[in-house]
């Protein structure tokens, strides 16, 4: 850890090591959440869907990173114990026990939703106190708010497939 680094950090660095670990704790659990969902998802669009769904797990994997390097460049210690991953995450883990394409995707645009919620409060919390972070933060947000929109893009070209085939 670099001293000039940390002392720069205008804020309580403990406090902000556990707000990000608890982001940390997000991103294990979304990864999962998109991998095994691509592994079961069923139903039409499938291919399509499963592109995305792993492009969006190597995101989260990507972000679940840039976070514990943040962590153990500010002193801190990344959470160790999956277990620890449920009581600390802010969006939870939500399990594809319905495979259908379209529940799939619901309960991961719910999740982009939340990810986004946590990381804009994050930034206006880091904001003018710690400009690394800041831009850690921000570089993920972005990511998130495009999840987002190619979920909801993914859904609407789903939905009109169906309107074209009369069904739900
Ligand atoms: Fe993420
Ligand atoms: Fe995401
Ligand atoms: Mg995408």
């Amino acid at each position: 850890m670099g001293t000039k680094g940390i002392a720069i950090v205008d804020m309580d660095v403990g406090k902000l090591i556990g707000i990000l670990n608890k982001a940390f704790s997000d991103e294990w659990l979304a990864y999962y959440q998109y991998w095994i969902g691509a592994k079961v998802v069923k139903g039409p669009m499938k291919e399509a869907v499963i592109a995305e769904l792993i492009q969006h797990a190597t995101d989260e994997l990507r972000h679940a990173d840039m976070l514990a390097n943040r962590i153990i460049q500010l002193g801190g210690t990344p959470v160790t114990e999956p277990k620890e991953w449920y009581k600390l995450t802010n969006c939870g883990y939500d399990a594809p026990n319905d495979p259908y394409v379209k529940a799939v995707l619901k309960q991961n645009i719910k999740g982009e939703q939340c990810a986004i919620m946590t990381y804009k409060k994050l930034l206006k919390l880091t904001e003018g106190k710690d400009p690394v972070t800041y831009n850690i933060v921000l570089q993920i947000l972005q990511d998130e708010v495009e999840h987002e929109e190619d979920l909801q893009a993914e859904m609407e070209d789903l939905e009109d497939l169906l309107k074209v085939h009369g069904r739900k």
